[in-house]
């Protein structure tokens, strides 16, 4: 088996300086297929402009790795689905891997945003806003991080599907009809919790229909590229779920 790390950033994404050609000898070290998935962002709360980049040059530049997938990490808002099909459409990506990185237009990394709020009601407006963009956006090969919120907030406890059972319902169904995969995102899953947290949110999806996953280390440096991949291509299969990646935005099983 050949496994593949679907996630990870280079020097087009402001917050991060490794290039491709350091990620590319790095997966070539490792054994390992990598998808380089740079950040964009429309309408970023705090900084509008951050998380943009030239696609064409970054395009060109993949095309010197013929090893190395060319993939995109779009942030999805409800109001930027039609800009965000565009963006997706105009270069021939071999991945489109959508994230929910703001709720109500806020970045939720920021630690206002969860000022006065309970956990329930957090994840209520999260999912929310999470299924409206599934809902109007066509173009999503995967759906990024699910645990994305539980990175930042402070509450000291996971995300459950107690919290807001039929968003959460509705979310997999939606992903499952459309046999849009979830991505298993090892930055956390050191935690035991955060593997109990997955067990549970994929176990659901399975049960109304889910089918695959992909596996992405998020990496912002070299250190992290391919870190826990197996133990995440582990945990989906456990549920029965097939590990793929991306190529020409087709699935590819794993294995
Ligand atoms: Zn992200
Ligand atoms: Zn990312």
């Amino acid at each position: 088996m050949k496994l593949f790390d679907c996630h990870m950033h280079c020097e087009c994404s402001t917050d991060s300086i490794m290039t491709v050609q350091q990620a590319a000898a790095q997966a070539e070290k490792l054994g390992i297929g990598i998808c380089v998935t740079e950040h964009w962002d429309y309408d970023y709360p705090t900084n509008p402009d951050a998380f943009h980049f030239d696609v064409n040059e970054y395009a060109d530049n993949l095309e010197k790795y013929p090893d190395v997938l060319c993939g995109i990490e779009i942030g999805m808002q409800p109001h930027l689905a039609e800009k965000n099909r565009v963006l997706a459409l105009s270069k021939n990506f071999d991945f489109v891997l959508c994230s929910i990185h703001c709720v109500k237009r806020i970045d939720i990394y920021e630690p206002h945003y969860y000022l006065g709020k309970t956990k329930q009601q957090v994840v209520v407006e999260y999912l929310t806003d999470m299924l409206t963009c599934i809902r109007n956006h066509t173009e999503i090969d995967a759906l990024a991080h699910i645990d994305y919120i539980a990175r930042y907030w402070k509450y000291n406890e996971e995300l459950e599907l107690s919290d807001a059972a039929d968003l959460w319902d509705a979310v997999f169904k939606e992903l499952a009809q459309r046999e849009i995969p979830m991505e298993i995102n090892t930055r956390r899953i050191e935690l035991a919790s955060a593997v109990d947290c997955y067990r549970g949110l994929l176990g659901r999806y399975k049960e109304l229909g889910g089918k695959y996953v992909t596996v992405g280390s998020d990496a912002h440096n070299v250190n992290n590229i391919g870190k826990r991949i197996a133990e995440a291509v582990a945990i989906g299969e456990e549920l029965g779920l097939t590990p793929v990646y991306f190529k020409q935005r087709k699935k590819i099983p794993v294995r």
